[in-house]
This record gives structure tokens, C-alpha cells and sequence, in this order.
């Protein structure tokens, strides 16, 4: 989790709180590491991630041919 600064009123807040507690501003970002990763293409740990599930489908894959 990372502290951004609000856009509305600078406070510091989660990334992943949805808008700002203190003044209610809707936070735009996308959704926390880890979540929606498949929309973060650019996101090296989801790339990593998609590529270990991706080795999981083949390896079943191949062990069901075989
Ligand atoms: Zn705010």
C-alpha cells in the first residue's frame, strides 16, 4: 500500500481508499496492486504473475496429454 497526496486537499491518503476521507474527493487510480491486474498490463509484478499462471495451464495442459 502507498500514501498519495489528495488532489482536493493534499492530504496524504491510501492508494486504495476510494476517495478521500478527509474531504471526500473520488480517488481515480486503478485499484491496489494485485487487483485487477489483467488491466494493468504494465505492471511487472502482474506480468510475473500472469506468466507463473500461464506455466501452471501448460503444465496441466501437458500432463493431461501425456
Ligand atoms: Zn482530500
Amino acid at each position: 500500500m502507498a500514501l498519495i497526496n489528495c488532489s482536493e486537499c493534499g492530504k496524504e491518503i491510501s492508494n486504495r481508499a476510494d476517495k478521500c476521507p478527509n474531504c471526500g474527493n473520488p480517488i481515480n487510480n486503478i485499484h491496489g496492486e494485485g487487483e485487477g491486474c489483467f488491466m494493468q498490463t504494465l505492471n511487472v509484478g502482474c506480468v510475473i504473475t500472469a506468466v507463473i499462471i500461464g506455466i501452471i495451464i501448460l503444465v496441466f495442459f501437458f500432463a493431461l496429454v501425456s
